[in-house]
């Protein structure tokens, strides 16, 4: 993961529209649920968790544990942290494989299977590319020699897992592993599986954009989730509503700069290590945040045509894609859940 970028704070892609969350709200007289939110900086981007729970002592019992789950997984698996279990399998690229955890064992494995279902779109490799473009800190477009020299360190097909041994190797000084693209959704996931240990009975964790929602919330049908406008800032193409799923977004309006009339943005395209150009913004429904977030930012990069197919032939996974046009496609389980804002 990357160092944190306070400048994300204002930027998340999903709006949770939980208005009735703020503080602590009694629902019913007899049997009184409660709802508390607590919002904190982590991960480089603002978190939000939402607990509801049998009495005021329980949800913030399972908020403090889901925070406290998301500060684990930010020390385990930041590459900005030189101590961490991928930063040491980074340091030795081309030199020896690296021993890890279990946990991080199985992110790369899973990361590599959602890099085989997009034909390479979601790639945990690019790190080198995505650094060369750095495209909130220098906003820097990087000359095509220097990019045709990365791309041999960006193949994920070189890395080497060995399942046995549990280390990770990377054959090519200069490689790198970096989860970016999907740890905000693992987070979500463990966070939420932790809020139900500490006997919360619903609740919503939200990394900005990357949010899973589990479990009751009272009087209503599912936690009601906004999907941002990819190019009107505040407002929303759709409302819909989740229980027990993860929604992650991944759009060319997060993080980019313009130069000549040209969008620059931080989704990059593994073939051409350029900014992928088919979509504005991806949204994807999924079972696990994992899956979600790690889908969002392929199918971004295979495009609507491509990134469509895929979806309707995965099981438990929707999406909306708005395309390069602006045009909005939303795939066939979804067509009678989505709500106009
Ligand atoms: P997300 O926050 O899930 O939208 O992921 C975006 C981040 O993932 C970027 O800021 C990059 O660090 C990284 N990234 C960019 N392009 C890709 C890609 N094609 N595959 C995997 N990660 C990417
Ligand atoms: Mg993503």
């Amino acid at each position: 993961m990357k160092a944190p970028r306070f400048h994300t704070i204002a930027r998340g892609m999903l709006c949770l529209v939980m208005t009735v969350m703020a503080g602590c709200v009694k629902i019913q007289p007899t049997s009184p649920p409660v709802i508390s939110k607590r919002i904190q900086m982590h991960m480089g981007t603002l978190v939000t968790v939402t607990a509801v729970a049998s009495d005021k002592n329980v949800s913030d019992r399972a908020i403090q544990a889901a925070f406290d789950e998301v500060k684990r997984l930010e020390q385990l698996l930041s590459t900005w942290r030189s101590d961490s279990e991928l930063s040491l399998v980074n340091a030795e690229a081309g030199r020896r494989p690296v021993q890890v955890s279990r946990e991080t064992l199985q992110l790369v494995i899973r990361s590599l299977e959602i890099a085989e279902l997009t034909h390479g779109g979601f790639n945990i490799a690019l790190g080198p590319a995505v650094e060369a473009w750095s495209v909130t800190e220098r906003q820097h477009i990087p000359e095509k020699e220097e990019l045709r020299r990365l791309k041999p360190l960006v193949d994920w097909k070189s890395i080497q897992v060995d399942s046995e041994r549990r280390t990770i190797y990377l054959p090519h000084k200069g490689m790198r592993i970096d989860v970016g693209g999907i740890g905000k959704g693992y987070a979500a996931d463990r966070a939420v599986e932790k809020m139900k240990q500490a006997g919360a009975m619903g609740g919503v964790v939200a990394l900005s954009g990357d949010i899973k929602t589990f479990g009751v919330v009272p009087e209503r049908r599912g936690f009601p989730v906004g999907i941002r406008h990819p190019r009107q800032e505040g407002a929303l193409i759709a409302m819909i509503d989740l229980t027990d799923e993860a929604i992650s977004t991944a759009g060319d309006y997060e993080r980019f700069f313009e130069r000549d009339g040209v969008r620059y943005h931080h989704i990059l395209d593994p073939q051409t290590l350029q900014p992928a150009r088919a979509c504005q913004s991806v949204t994807v429904i999924a079972k696990e945040g994992m899956v979600a977030d790690g889908l969002d930012t392929g199918i971004f990069v295979l495009g609507p045509e491509g990134g469509m197919a895929l979806v309707e032939r995965l099981p438990e996974v929707e999406a909306i894609i708005i395309d390069g046009e602006g045009k909005m496609i939303v795939s066939s389980g979804l067509r009678d859940r989505l709500r106009t804002p």
